[in-house]
């Protein structure tokens, strides 16, 4: 496994080793792409391997099958329940099945070692489901080990957060980022403009490189941006036409939104994570404070009516007039 970036989260794991206080819940927190996932296989080959170092040792049958996902007792629930949920046959609520779940952890694990229990996206789970997992991880057995993922801790609840021990994970510097690229084959200039767009996300930079045909709204909202800094309506206009339902034109106002909030900090002197780059600084110099603040608040409205438009032409028209008027208005 290699892993590029990340350096304080691996830090922090191998001072919990290095101490001799192993946290026995874990939870990864960052946005989409930035490598939680990775941190969280690391972490259950750190649970599982027989050499008990600071770091994984890489080659043991406890890192090999957990770094495979084949390991039997390294488990992710969540994505199984889902399934079952999903099911035509299943008539049992998320919470039951997963304390049915639940239930099947106190039976000691396959190997007689330890269990670890990967919840992915813990801050999509409902307040009855996070209940449910609170009582599991308040009382923990001696034998199971807790990994949690989750994009933020807005919408975890306290009494879980808690009783886990948070580690952030942080994007790659932008030798990281190249590094990391050119596993992809992606050179060193493209790895400079996704740094650029996406602010050290290798995840969001391979995503975008490899499905940036359908990454439509992306692309749009960052034309959009490019055309009113411009100052170019029909650029504008033409990049809100190539948009061809209203879920798309939400999705990319959403990313123009976070555009305008990044610009506006810029120009308020302070400092974002440096995603969007090239789009966040162009919107900044171009205009005052307050038109930033027009065109965000523009952006938010249209956001608000993208499903009570009925004709997506018409209102990618509208999107495109009225954020040009927000950006003149004196
Ligand atoms: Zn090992």
């Amino acid at each position: 496994m290699k892993i590029y970036g990340k350096k304080r989260a691996l830090e922090k794991l191998s001072g919990f080793r290095r101490s001799g206080r192993f946290p026995h819940a874990l939870l990864f927190c960052g946005p989409k792409g930035i490598g939680k996932h990775v941190m969280a296989d690391y972490a259950a080959m750190l649970y599982m391997c027989s050499e008990n170092g600071t770091e994984p040792c890489m080659h043991c049958r406890g890192c090999t099958l957990a770094e495979q996902h084949i390991h039997p007792d390294v488990i992710f629930p969540v994505p199984a329940i889902e399934e079952i949920y999903r099911k035509p046959s299943n008539h049992k609520s998320m919470v039951d099945l997963m304390r049915e779940f639940i239930a099947s952890c106190y039976m000691k694990p396959v190997e007689g070692g330890v269990r670890v229990i990967v919840f992915e996206k813990l801050d999509e789970l409902s307040v009855l489901m996070q209940n449910a997992l609170l009582k599991f991880i308040e009382e923990p057995l001696e034998f199971n080990r807790y990994v949690f993922i989750a994009e933020s801790r807005t919408n975890i609840l306290q009494t879980v957060l808690s009783r886990v021990t948070a580690v952030d994970v942080d994007p790659a510097d932008e030798t990281e980022l190249a590094s990391a690229l050119t596993e992809f084959g992606i050179g060193a200039d493209r790895a400079h403009e996704l740094y650029e767009m996406f602010a050290g996300n290798i995840g969001a930079s391979v995503e975008y490189e490899k499905n940036g045909e359908d990454m439509v709204c992306l692309k749009s909202a960052l034309r959009a941006c490019d055309a009113i800094a411009a100052g170019k309506e029909f650029d504008c206009l033409q990049s809100f036409l190539a948009l061809k339902t209203r879920d798309d034109i939400f999705e990319t106002l959403g990313i123009m939104t976070d555009i305008f909030a990044r610009a506006a900090a810029l120009k308020s002197g302070v400092s974002t994570s440096g995603a969007y780059k090239q789009q966040t600084s162009r919107i900044a110099s171009g205009h005052s404070l307050a038109a930033i603040s027009r065109l965000y608040d523009e952006a938010v409205r249209l956001c608000g009516m993208s499903f009570t438009n009925p004709n997506v032409r018409l209102f990618a028209a509208e999107c495109c007039g009225a954020l040009f008027s927000a950006a003149e208005k004196v």
